[in-house]
């Protein structure tokens, strides 16, 4: 059982009533917080909380790692590879291309360079949606992170599937429950593509073996207007509806929609209702030049919103600062209203909305009792200064690069910039190589999008 202080650091707990200690300490023990206050904890009183090791913290900002509320890890290897597209030629000429030569280990080693990048950004957790996720489980295993990960199908037949199919999948959902994991770090849950590839009855026996097993649902839902006049035609309900009629939105191990974009009142509702959270990944939205109201109205109605980064092949990188960043400017400018999205809220969407998101709910604010997953922030560069407003300057001034130490469950992922868990020479190399050899091999189109 170690012990770890951190000193004379400016905490910003994102507790309920949003405290900041100036200049206090935070002890990690067996890794929870043990402590959080001012000064010393007085050691008479808590002899088992001596100090194995002191860290000082001047200098520094300490406050709850990043949960990203979206992603597709692997698509590092995408990054850069299909530019200036409308989504439609992005998914069926690009992407879908390349996945038809993807392999095992192309998703292990984007992976493996999604987590270089997302530790030394600051992001504790992330929540995957792709293929090969027995392959991302041992990356998040290696890497020390927080993961919830749904191993992507599409219910159209084999030939469209990347991997064994919805089958196969739950028997490594099974494999890795009699693990223990699901009580840990890593959680799987489901992940059926969309509505507007997954065919009802799939999406129904989906609900099914969510409901039967007490598992979680991550899915796209609602990504545009076009989605939905396709979802009236076909099914004769609006996506949100659809999917609510099949039993995917109350999922009791929780559900996670990306994007939700077209959306009407009743919707919302729905959505608040059924306590589904929705990830909001604005830099996809603006790149692919998707239309996207304000969040406005599903914040006014209750709906949890946390904030993702999507996949680095249409954001194009993973950095939690520039997500939280461009979703208040947005708010702001497309509210007309500065007073939107004010003060902490959107490192609380960053944080703790996003810990609750992948079912990680000791996480997310720093409190006795709480996950002991943590960031420090560098705060002597010169866009950090003055220190009028600290949380300011974190939500509308910090970058990726001023994090410097992560910790996740008492453990270092990083300290002094260097990572303490992955080989990230060794990843750039073969990352780099492979990528370049798998967009080459990607022949042919595996599936087919149509609005
Ligand atoms: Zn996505």
């Amino acid at each position: 059982m170690t012990v770890v202080h951190i000193r004379n650091v400016d905490i910003v707990t994102l507790d309920a009533a949003g405290t900041i200690v100036p200049g206090g300490t935070v002890v990690v023990r067996d890794g929870q917080i043990a402590y959080v206050g001012p000064g010393h904890p007085d050691m008479s009183l808590a002899p088992d909380q001596a100090a194995d090791e002191v860290v000082d913290g001047r200098g520094r900002a300490l406050l709850p790692g990043f949960f990203n509320g979206h992603c597709h890890s692997p698509m590092t290897f995408e990054r850069g590879w299909a530019e200036d597209l409308p989504f439609d030629r992005w998914l069926n000429e690009k992407m879908w291309v390349a996945e038809s030569a993807l392999t095992p280990d192309d998703v292990e080693w984007g992976a493996r360079l999604a987590a270089c990048e997302m530790i030394r950004g600051g992001i504790v957790g992330f929540n995957d949606h792709y293929f090969h996720m027995d392959r991302v489980a041992a990356v998040a295993r290696e890497s020390g992170m927080r993961a919830a990960l749904a191993w992507c199908v599409f219910g159209i037949g084999a030939q469209s599937e990347v991997g064994p199919g919805f089958e196969g999948t739950l028997e490594w959902i099974a494999a890795l429950n009699e693990h223990g994991e699901s009580q840990g770090r890593i959680r799987a849950v489901l992940g059926p593509h969309s509505p507007y590839v997954c065919p009802p009855e799939f999406l129904r026996r989906v609900a099914e073996v969510a409901h039967e097993r007490g598992l979680g649902v991550h899915l796209h839902v609602a990504e545009s207007e076009e989605q939905v006049a396709q979802s009236l035609a076909r099914h004769g309900r609006r996506p949100v509806q659809h999917v609510d009629a099949l039993g995917l939105l109350d999922a009791p191990g929780g559900c996670v929609v990306a994007h939700g974009l077209a959306l009407d009142a009743d919707d919302t509702a729905v959505l608040a209702t059924r306590g589904v959270h929705v990830a909001h990944c604005p830099i996809t939205y603006m790149k692919l030049a998707m239309p996207f109201p304000p969040l406005a109205a599903r914040l006014d109605a209750g709906v949890r919103v946390c904030l993702g980064t999507d996949g680095p092949a249409s954001n194009s990188d993973l950095d939690m600062f520039a997500v939280m960043r461009q979703t208040v400017l947005m708010e702001k400018y497309q509210t007309r209203d500065p007073a939107r999205l004010a003060g902490d809220m959107p490192l609380r969407m960053a944080t703790r909305n996003g810990a609750a998101a992948l079912g990680f709910l000791r996480s997310g604010s720093i409190e006795v009792g709480a996950a002991a997953d943590l960031i420090l922030v560098n705060l002597d560069a010169p866009h950090m200064r003055p220190r009028h407003d600290l949380v300011a300057n974190l939500v509308h001034a910090a970058k990726a690069a001023d994090v410097t130490d992560v910790m996740v469950d008492g453990r270092w992922l990083m300290r002094g910039r260097t990572l303490c868990t992955l080989d990230e020479e060794r990843i750039l190399y073969e990352a780099e190589r492979r990528a370049l050899d798998m967009v080459r091999r990607g022949q042919h189109q595996l599936r087919t999008y149509r609005s």
